[in-house]
């Protein structure tokens, strides 16, 4: 492991948090407290077993209290991907004798839009949404996609690539009040913890969230379900959560991503104003310092505070991303899943990004611990590095 260690004897300014954050050392703690000393199976029916049913039900009440839902509500998964995975595919088995129609948008997550690909050749017929050139999606255009056999509209809260915020209470109104019996899913990994949400007070279904984003481990993640909605499990075996989702449940790691929902929930009222003016500041200090940069993420409040997606002609991505980590910043070129793949943001092309912004498109990600002298400082090193590859032309 050792081998792998970044070398942290050296500044490093972490600005990836949208593909994972730090777990907090609390979480880990309790991971590894639980792992060691209360390793029952939370279906055992002594002691040991009722011990760990006990930490499943103390961090479902906490992820409950993040997302403002009752406990019972909470249905724990393996990831933000499966929990997308479960919710259109279980509403799809649950209610597809009401009809074969489904919404969602043109910049959702792969685990969204590769599902409704899937249910696409299962027969379903499915409307994708193009956003406007600021990455947000009208509510007028969705409403007005909604039939009477609409099963289910899905549309992420805040996009991962460019943060933007989606009008997910406009849409959910809207939807319900065209056609009752349409479910409304929001993937809510990005928004989870980086938003004030009360999921009860919404006009939302289902909701899916990510350990791994909130601070807590890679391997957890949950779907919260209003009461009266029935889904398919996605998985057959032991019935385990209610019966919904089977598999022996990850304890450590619910435990973990419990303590990381609190800590998060603390961190989102102290901070959230605080965190919407360092993200202005970096804005500002990119466009004083590149004047021809292009910042593709909105501004203000309809962009969530920890992200900021921003081009600069003529200098490739990866160029930009290489140079900054040799100046001890991480930073993406794309969302975490696309940055692999070598093609162009799906997000970005669909916010109508000519192919020179598309090609020097990158993301800053931010927690609630990065600072404005750290953005400062990214600031002045993107621009060197701008000025640097620029004048190598
Ligand atoms: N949805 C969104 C908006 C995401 O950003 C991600 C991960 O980046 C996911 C879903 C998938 O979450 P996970 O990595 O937990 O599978």
């Amino acid at each position: 492991m050792k081998s792998l260690m970044i070398d942290k004897t050296e500044q490093m300014i972490y600005l990836d948090n949208s593909a994972t954050t730090q777990v907090y050392p609390e979480a880990a703690k309790v991971a590894i407290d639980v792992m060691r000393e209360m390793y029952g199976n939370p279906s055992s029916l002594h002691g040991v077993g009722i011990q760990a049913e006990k930490i499943l039900t103390v961090a479902r009440q906490q992820v409950a209290a993040l997302v403002g839902c009752k406990r019972e509500e909470i249905f724990f998964t393996g990831c933000g991907t499966e929990s997308n995975n479960w919710a259109l595919k279980g509403i799809a088995d649950a209610y597809g004798v009401r009809g074969k129609h489904m919404i969602t948008t043109a910049i959702e997550h792969p685990s969204i839009l590769e599902t409704m690909k899937y249910l696409q050749q299962k027969g379903w017929e499915v409307d994708f949404i193009a956003p406007d050139e600021q990455g947000i999606v009208s509510a007028e255009a969705v409403i007005e996609k909604v039939r009477q056999d609409t099963v289910l509209v899905s549309m992420m809260f805040v996009n991962n690539e460019t943060g933007a915020i989606q009008p997910i209470e406009a849409v959910g109104k809207g939807v319900k009040a065209k056609n009752p019996q349409t479910f409304f899913h929001v993937d809510g990994v990005q928004a989870v913890g980086k938003l004030p949400i009360q999921v009860n007070r919404l006009p939302i279904d289902l909701l899916s969230g990510s350990g791994h984003k909130i601070h807590g481990p890679k391997g957890v993640g949950f779907l919260y379900v209003a009461k009266g909605v029935r889904l398919i499990p996605l998985l057959a075996g032991g019935g385990q959560e209610q019966g919904w989702r089977s598999g022996t449940e990850n304890v450590p790691g619910i435990a973990a991503m419990g303590i990381a929902a609190e800590k998060t929930c603390k961190a989102l009222k102290e901070k959230q104003e605080q965190m919407a003016a360092v993200r202005h500041g970096f804005i500002a200090a990119l466009q004083e310092k590149i004047p021809d940069c292009r910042i593709n993420s909105p501004q203000e409040k309809k962009g969530a505070w920890h992200i900021v997606n921003a081009s600069f002609p003529g200098v490739p991505s990866e160029v930009l991303l290489h140079y900054l980590e040799d100046a001890g910043i991480y930073i993406s070129a794309g969302s975490a899943c696309s940055a692999r793949k070598k093609q162009h943001s799906h997000v970005m092309r669909a916010q109508g990004l000519t192919e020179e912004a598309l090609a020097s498109a990158v993301r800053f990600s931010f927690s609630f611990d990065t600072t404005a002298e750290e953005l400062t400082y990214t600031a002045e090193q993107v621009a060197e590095v701008v000025r640097e590859v620029r004048s190598f032309r």
